[in-house]
């Protein structure tokens, strides 16, 4: 909801994050227009592509949104009670890892030779902390391997086998690679050596969170199986910090997802959070524009962006996008394009 006021949207302003701007601002009263931030915001997705009405059955939309609100409950219980942005995004794609209908965790496509090879970052806005894991075999979650590559490393990415042993050392679950699998992504995976094509259907599922909490500060989370028949060793956009995952207090959030050779030559998260920061230009056109550049490319794919001022946005150039928000005025959650 948009406010016309004055001072005190200069002040409200100030305490989502100060910035010479927010200084000079300060420096010249004047009536501005300001935005309402919500006491804390949460939003998610579970991937995007050609992902129409025709394609899903009602059993299958309702099973999509059950799945997507769950989430964004686990997320919305974190920051109700006071905790922080990354707890939250952190808690609210652990459900969607383990639910067999995203690729991420259980459920995660399978690689040529068929085994899974799991991707997943986290970023804290606060400090622009960041972990990150590549190809983990063996993380029941991947994502709290990213997490505690975060905060209890000095680096900021580990991958294969030696990110497996360190989140071992961490005392996080491992499971068989088997745990991951499911029969629908083998048959993706049986019809693709085939065919000798990818549909775009093969690579959907990828999750991710941004969030802002009551304090003010963002983070973001992703985490995928990459491409259904990647070839082993393939790394895509989803742990790299800039690419897929970005968090800056008082900028925005970003998870990104889609064809992500293309999400990292345009270094997607980075640009949007970058377009905000120097040109003031506000998320909505700033995720167009870095998406513009990745069709331009001849990718697609999409986003989920919060700003510093709590602000949201999807932006994807593909048919549909699995998402969601919860804030304290109620949730939503959306599928399609239109
Ligand atoms: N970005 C993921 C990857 O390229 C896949 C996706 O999000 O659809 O690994």
């Amino acid at each position: 909801m948009r406010v016309i006021i004055g001072a005190l949207a200069v002040l409200l302003t100030a305490c989502a994050g100060p910035s010479t701007e927010t200084e000079q601002m300060l420096a010249t009263p004047e009536v501005v227009e300001a935005v309402e931030r919500p006491e804390w915001r949460l939003v998610i997705h579970g991937g995007a592509g050609v992902i129409t009405r025709e394609r899903l059955t009602d059993e299958q939309e309702a099973a999509y949104r059950a799945a997507l609100e769950t989430a964004l409950e686990a997320g919305a219980e974190v920051l109700r009670n006071g905790g922080s942005a990354v707890d939250a995004v952190q808690a609210a794609v652990i459900p969607m890892e383990d639910d067999p209908l995203f690729n991420a965790g259980h459920g995660a496509v399978f690689t040529a030779a068929a085994e899974h090879e799991l991707d997943a970052s986290i970023m804290d806005g606060r400090d622009r902390n960041a972990g990150a894991v590549a190809g983990v075999k063996r993380v029941k979650n991947p994502i709290l391997a990213a997490r505690a590559v975060m905060d209890q490393s000095e680096h900021v990415m580990f991958a294969g086998a030696g990110a497996d042993a360190f989140a071992e050392d961490q005392g996080l679950e491992l499971v068989p690679n088997s745990y991951f699998d499911t029969e629908r992504r083998r048959q993706s995976l049986e019809r693709v050596l085939r065919e000798r094509a990818r549909t775009d259907a093969d690579r959907h599922g990828t999750v991710g969170a941004v969030a802002i909490d009551k304090e003010g500060n963002l983070a973001a989370a992703t985490t995928t199986g990459g491409m259904t028949a990647k070839a082993a060793g393939r790394i895509g956009d989803s742990p790299l910090v800039g690419a897929a995952t970005y968090a800056q207090n008082g900028v925005c959030a970003v998870s990104a997802t889609g064809h992500g050779e293309y999400f990292i030559r345009v270094a997607v998260a980075k640009t949007i959070c970058a377009r905000v920061e120097l040109s003031g230009e506000t998320i909505g056109p700033a995720a167009q524009e870095a998406l513009d550049q990745v069709a331009a490319l001849g990718g697609d794919g999409g986003v989920i962006v919060i700003g510093g001022d709590g602000q949201y946005e999807y932006v994807f150039n593909s048919k549909g996008m699995y998402r969601g928000m919860i804030d304290p005025k109620g949730h939503h959650t959306a599928i399609f394009g239109d």
